[in-house]
């Protein structure tokens, strides 16, 4: 017989697969690494298996412990998925933008989700990052993993993820393009590239308009899962060759294309990162391999980036109908 033996294992080698339509008019290859597949749905199942283990090693999570996180949901679900196998508790605090559909799915692994306001600086007692760290310090037995400082983040990704990509291209990468929003897969995938490759490969971010990581000044965007307001210890500030930077707009249009031209239903932040590497893609040579990293799937954004009402509300779509405006813009 052939399976195995927890949805634990299923985490990782996510396939490559090459975008055909909404890359007309260019000649190098441009690969998305499809990390919706893994079994809690996005990139952030590798993050959270590694940090669970290197915690337990160091004596940090013990039997019956609690997982305390600040999180946009994806890692929230890959810390839940391991928490359960491996009988610990789980509550995550979520900023307010965080859509009802996300919140939903990590009570659903049963998790406990406190939400907090997003239009408060991250100094402010009520932010989800002082919130979540006076709950570790309260719940007794807890446990917080922070995956803006802690380096199991990148290094899952340079031990993995990286070596995965580099092995499937067989070398051919020539560019590698994600989002950044803890940057720890960007700058676990980007040092791995860079070593295998003597630095040949390219590391691009891609960035909403407003975060720090493209010079912004920290203000709102409405892309969930990148950007910031700050800089995390996660992201290794010399890894990016190129940042660029990319609007709401572009970033939610891009994704519904990927929907029905690609058949990929993935989520606002891979529109986004996928907007950057058409604009390296146009650049590129014809040989030029680009891969773009896909974190997460589109079920949790049903309601707002395939809402037409809710993106004619924002601006993004000029009326209920208009369909003609998805390629007005790319
Ligand atoms: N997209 C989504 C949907 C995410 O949840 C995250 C994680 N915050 C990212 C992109 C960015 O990944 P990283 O934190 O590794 O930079």
């Amino acid at each position: 017989m052939r399976y195995y033996d927890n949805v634990v294992e299923l985490i990782g080698n996510t396939p490559l697969v090459r975008l055909r339509n909404v890359t007309e008019g260019i000649s190098a290859t441009v690969l998305a690494k499809v990390e919706y597949l893994n079994p809690g749905g996005s990139v952030k199942d590798r993050i959270a298996l590694r940090m669970i283990d290197e915690a337990e090693k160091a004596g940090l999570l013990k039997p019956g412990g609690t997982i305390v996180e600040p999180t946009s949901g994806n890692t929230g679900v890959g810390l839940a998925l391991v928490a359960q196998l491996r009988g610990y508790k789980c509550v995550f605090v979520c900023p307010d933008k965080v859509s009802e559909d996300k919140q939903n799915v990590l009570r659903a692994y049963g998790a406990e989700v406190v939400v907090c306001p997003t239009a408060v600086a991250p100094e402010d007692p009520r932010s989800y990052y002082n919130v979540s760290d006076r709950l570790a310090r309260e719940i007794p037995g807890a446990w917080k993993p922070d995956q803006y400082s802690n380096q199991s983040n990148p290094l899952s990704h340079y031990e993995q993820t990286g070596p995965e990509i580099w092995e499937q291209t067989e070398g051919r990468i020539t560019h590698f393009v994600a989002g950044v929003g803890t940057g720890g897969t960007i700058s676990g995938i980007g040092r791995y590239l860079r070593e295998a490759s003597k630095g040949a490969v390219k590391i691009i971010g891609a960035d909403p308009e407003g975060s720090v990581y493209s010079g912004g000044t920290g203000r709102p965007y409405l892309v969930e899962g990148v950007g910031e307001d700050f800089w995390p210890e996660t992201y290794d500030r010399d890894i990016c060759d190129g940042i660029i930077e990319v609007s709401d707009k572009e970033s939610f249009l891009l994704t519904r294309r990927l929907a029905r031209e690609e058949g990929l239903l993935v989520g606002g932040s891979c529109g986004m990162a996928v907007a950057a590497a058409l604009k390296v893609a146009r650049r590129a040579d014809p040989d030029d391999v680009i891969v773009v990293l896909l974190p997460d799937g589109g079920r949790g954004y049903l309601s707002k980036i395939f809402n037409d009402a809710w993106m004619t509300r924002y601006g993004f779509l000029s009326s209920h109908q208009d369909g003609a405006t998805v390629a007005d813009v790319l």
